[in-house]
């Protein structure tokens, strides 16, 4: 299986790339941000509980997120592999994932990393909140919070993945043509 992490800030263009991974290497997007969003659009209680979180910019329960991801790895058992987008956030996510992927044989095989600088990740969710109506990207002291986050919580992922050799910055900045081979040429590189 080819399962990859697609790891970066928000705004990091994760959303973007993942679609077009999906498509030339035929995985399974796994987004808990979009399931979120999903569960909220639907109403549920833990979609009701998560909105209180997510419009604050702040991360939503591990248990929540771990959860919801067993569930969709389960609901794919012939998938070629997944992209995991928006998760693991937080080691205790990055744990539970090598948990899981190892009761079904198989693991992780790379974090991809797009990375882009603060002003220019700003820059870019205060126009997205125009276009997707998302809440949390209008408002820039929610941006804030969510790169405080990021840099608090989900950037010691890093080191999680380099531990395990399996990490690889990209630059997330050019076109969206030109990031997506980077990305294709170090999947290649790496899953022959
Ligand atoms: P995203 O669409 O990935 O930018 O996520 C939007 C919001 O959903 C985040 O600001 C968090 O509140 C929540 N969220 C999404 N994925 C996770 C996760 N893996 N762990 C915790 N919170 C998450």
């Amino acid at each position: 299986m080819l399962n990859i992490v697609l790891f970066g800030p928000p705004g990091a263009g994760k959303g973007t790339q993942s679609e077009k991974l999906i498509a030339k290497y035929q995985l399974v997007h796994l987004s808990t941000g979009d399931i979120l969003r999903s569960e909220i659009g639907r109403g549920t209680k833990l979609g009701l509980e998560a909105k209180k979180l997510m419009d604050q910019g702040v991360l939503v329960p591990d248990e929540v997120v771990i959860g919801m991801i067993e569930s969709k790895v389960d609901a794919n058992k012939n998938a070629k592999g997944f992209i995991f987008d928006g998760f693991p956030r937080t080691t205790a996510q990055a744990e539970a994932l090598d948990k899981l992927l190892k009761t079904k044989e198989t693991g992780i095989s790379m974090m991809l990393a797009l990375e882009v600088d603060n002003e220019e990740l700003i820059k870019r969710l205060l126009n997205r909140g125009k276009d997707s109506g998302r809440a949390d990207d209008q408002n820039r002291g929610v941006i804030q919070k969510r790169i405080t986050e990021y840099n608090n919580k989900t950037a010691p992922l890093k080191d999680y993945y380099m531990k395990q050799n399996k990490f690889s910055g990209i630059k997330g900045v050019g076109s969206v043509e030109e990031i997506f081979t980077s990305l294709a040429e170090t999947i290649d590189k790496s899953h022959k």
